[in-house]
């Protein structure tokens, strides 16, 4: 992992073995491309995430919401500063343990019937089909949507396909729950249904969340707000008012 901008303060947190922090980022930075194409997405972001936070993320399109979430999932490579996740500890693989992520768009693979795409990641985890089958039937019910689960992606509606790739990440029980526009393409009924499944459900599983989101009604549901623009995370009005205008 690039320590290019690592402070002392970074190294002093990383040595804390009792951190509960899930997700720990320091002044960090990601650049896609390089050259006179270089794109700064996310500029010296300085934030965590503590067991069972609720955090939305919000900022114009553009403003570097996904490409912060796909850096908290350990999906994408940091360009310079640190980035950590105390209280999950690693993978074989270098990612953290237990991070589900509900990607932004439709997600699912459409030769797979709904059982089959939630089971699948468990699968590749290394889980045997049984226990894959019946911790995915158990995510579909806990969603109200477990009659879904012999229908093919194209067979549902964008709310029930959203649910369904909200349940593909709960069956694997994760401890952070990184969610980018999870109710984007939906009408406004549908997106409360999804955010409210998908609030229930963390808090069944004791699940921090943090959901990338244009849509106030959806951020008002959670109770943290961070803004972004252009590559930054700004202090919201409600943490200013509070006095708080960081998110260390
Ligand atoms: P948001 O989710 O807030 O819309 P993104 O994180 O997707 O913002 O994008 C932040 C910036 O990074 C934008 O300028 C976007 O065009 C750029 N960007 C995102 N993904 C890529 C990519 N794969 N290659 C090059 N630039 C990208
Ligand atoms: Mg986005």
């Amino acid at each position: 992992m690039s320590r290019i901008h690592a402070s002392t303060r970074t190294t002093v947190l990383d040595a804390a073995p009792t951190d509960r922090s899930l997700v720990r980022c320091t002044d960090l930075a990601m650049t896609y491309g390089a050259g006179n194409r270089a794109v700064v997405a996310v500029h010296s972001v300085t934030c965590m995430v503590e067991p069972g936070q609720r955090i939305a993320v919000t900022g114009p399109s553009g403003s570097g919401k996904s490409t912060l979430l796909h850096l908290m999932a350990g999906l994408v490579r940091h360009t310079s500063g640190a980035l950590s996740w105390p209280g999950l500890g690693g993978s074989p693989a270098g990612r953290p343990g237990r991070v589900g992520v509900v990607f932004q768009g439709q997600s699912l693979l459409p030769a797979l019937d709904v059982v089959e795409n939630v089971q699948l990641p468990l699968l590749l985890a290394g889980a045997d089909v049984g226990s894959a089958r019946s911790a995915a039937v158990d995510a579909l019910c806990l969603l109200g949507i477990g009659e879904l689960a012999s229908q093919l992606p194209e067979e549902l509606s964008g709310g029930q396909a959203q649910r369904v790739a909200v349940a593909r990440v709960l069956a694997a029980r994760p401890r952070l729950i990184l969610a980018d526009e999870p109710t984007g393409q939906l009408d406004q009924d549908s997106a409360e249904r999804v955010i409210s499944v998908l609030l229930a459900a963390a808090d069944e599983l004791d699940a921090a969340v943090v959901v990338a989101t244009h849509d106030e009604i959806v951020a008002d549901r959670l109770a943290e707000h961070w803004r972004m623009r252009d590559g930054r995370l700004r202090p919201s009005a409600q943490d200013v008012e509070r006095g708080n205008g960081d998110y260390r």
